[in-house]
């Protein structure tokens, strides 16, 4: 299974992701965690990365691409694959196609998770992340300490 899933931030596509991935026994792919362990390695991928996340923007998209073409040539790839947070612009799902065609892949499923405004907000506002990509909610999943990480004790 081939599959992609779209949602906007705060939809549950990290809570889908896991699910999906057991049950197809897939390898999850994310673009967020991997330009997040990129910036916590250091790798020149992270250190142009970082100054576009820490404003809130997109990554350009030559980044994406290149980092999702080397990803999906990956010998786990080859019986399927998850992807979340990729594609978000119509250059990336156009590079993807392209990808998926040289490879002689399609994709079987585009999963788009609809959420109405007024919950994105409710849920979003009380997120906090963590460097380590582990994430929490102030009220639906709080961290032991408001300010801390529970794995790593990063600050949020
Ligand atoms: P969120 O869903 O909260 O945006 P993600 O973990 O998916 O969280 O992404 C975090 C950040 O990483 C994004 O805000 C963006 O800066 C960057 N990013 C992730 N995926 C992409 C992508 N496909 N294209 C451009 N930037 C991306």
């Amino acid at each position: 299974m081939n599959i992609v899933l779209l949602g906007p931030p705060g939809a549950g596509k990290g809570t889908q992701a896991k699910k999906i991935q057991e049950y197809y026994s897939l390898p999850h792919i994310s673009t967020g965690d991997m330009l997040r362990e990129n910036i916590n390695n250091n790798t020149s991928l992270g250190i142009k990365a970082r100054s576009y996340m820490s404003r809130g923007e997109l990554v350009p998209d030559e980044l994406l691409i290149t980092i999702i073409k080397d990803r999906l040539s990956k010998k786990d790839c080859e019986s399927g694959f998850l992807l979340d947070g990729y594609p978000r612009t119509i250059p990336q799902a156009d590079a993807l196609q392209m990808i998926l065609t040289e490879s002689d892949r399609k994709l079987d499923a585009v999963v788009n998770i609809s959420v109405e405004d007024k919950e994105l907000i409710k849920r979003l506002s009380g997120r906090r992340m963590c460097s380590c990509g582990a994430s929490y909610h102030m009220v639906f999943n709080p961290p032991k300490n408001d300010e801390f990480c529970d794995l790593c004790k990063g600050k949020l």
